[in-house]
């Protein structure tokens, strides 16, 4: 019987290795999952048909994954579990992780026979309970090949390159969502201010060429109804975009709206707070305009 593991439930993980019991469950496989905080791991066996595992039962999975909130968590997990590996595996590291992590990680993990692909992933948790998301894999193609079929929880998967690609990709994406979010905000604002009905501009907008995916769901569906869902915190969305700065920077590029963002990005973080939802970054712009977007 196929051994798959799945290594941290959060806002992402649970519907993922949910996707992945489903597809198990067809081809007669099963699912080991595992959470820093083991209570999520027993609810998660009881409500998907996974089974909760220890670290060292994990060992026994041909194929492992792990969406933690960033690289540093994923070599501490790889630290508890290294010594339980056997060769052969396959590691899938779906976290928004580092490139340069990414790496070390393959490079650590090759030395037990392991390899080591990194997998991102985008479309949220909506896409991730619709086993819709978007993965983007580094790595050499026919690892990437050869796990394929196995990411049940994806809707379309590219291969974007070799080790840390596929990370590089997930953070330069984000940058712009945070790029997209923030400028859509600061629009707003100021059209607000000068007594226009933002749900007339953004009918406008979302016909016109300033659309963008912040404009047509995120604004309107947690912005102006003051929501915020927390489905994505800001403080993962500023790791990611000092991510694409260190991208920037390692090829000595030249991106200085990246770097804006970056820094607006981890002031709102600072100052809205990390745990609230991404979309509540644009809580800084009205704070800096005396203007609510609603
Ligand atoms: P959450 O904060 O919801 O969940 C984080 C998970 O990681 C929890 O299971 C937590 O365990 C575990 N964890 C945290 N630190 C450690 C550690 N040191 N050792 C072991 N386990 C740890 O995060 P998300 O699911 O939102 O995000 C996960 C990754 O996916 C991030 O890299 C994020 O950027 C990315 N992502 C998120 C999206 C979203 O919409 N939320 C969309 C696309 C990508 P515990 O329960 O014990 O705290």
């Amino acid at each position: 019987m196929k051994t798959t593991a799945f290594l941290g439930l959060g806002a992402m993980g649970v519907p993922m290795a949910a996707a992945l019991a489903r597809h198990a469950a067809e081809t007669g496989g099963r699912v080991l999952v595992w959470n820093r905080h083991a209570e999520k791991a027993q609810a998660h066996a009881a409500e998907y048909g996974t089974q909760a595992a220890t670290l060292e039962e994990l060992g026994q999975a041909g194929l492992i994954f792990t969406c933690l909130p960033t690289s540093a968590d994923v070599d501490e997990v790889i630290g508890q579990l290294e010594t339980h590996l056997k060769p052969g595996t396959v590691w899938v590291d779906c976290t928004s992780g580092h490139p340069d992590a990414a790496h070390s990680q393959r490079a650590r993990l090759l030395e037990r026979g392991v390899r080591f692909l990194d997998a991102p992933v985008s479309g949220g948790v909506n896409g991730a309970v619709a086993a819709n998301l978007t993965v983007m894999l580094g790595g050499p193609a026919d690892e990437v090949e050869a796990v394929r079929g196995e990411l049940a929880f994806a809707g379309k998967i590219v291969h974007v390159g070799d080790t840390g690609a596929g990370f590089a990709v997930k953070a330069v994406n984000n940058a712009l969502l945070a790029v997209n979010l923030w400028a859509a905000g600061e629009g707003l604002a100021v059209l607000g201010k000068g007594g226009v009905d933002l749900g007339a501009a953004l009918e406008v907008i979302n016909a016109s060429s300033g659309r963008s995916n912040a404009t047509e769901n995120l604004i309107p569906a947690r912005v102006l109804t003051r929501e915020f869902p927390p489905t994505f915190g800001l403080g993962l969305l500023a790791k990611d975009t000092g991510i694409a700065l260190d991208v920037v920077h390692a090829v000595k590029g030249s991106a200085p709206v990246l770097a804006q963002v970056d820094a607006l990005t981890r002031a709102a973080a600072q100052l809205i707070g990390p745990d609230e939802d991404h979309t509540a970054m644009l809580k800084l712009v009205e704070q800096m305009n005396a203007q609510e977007i609603r």
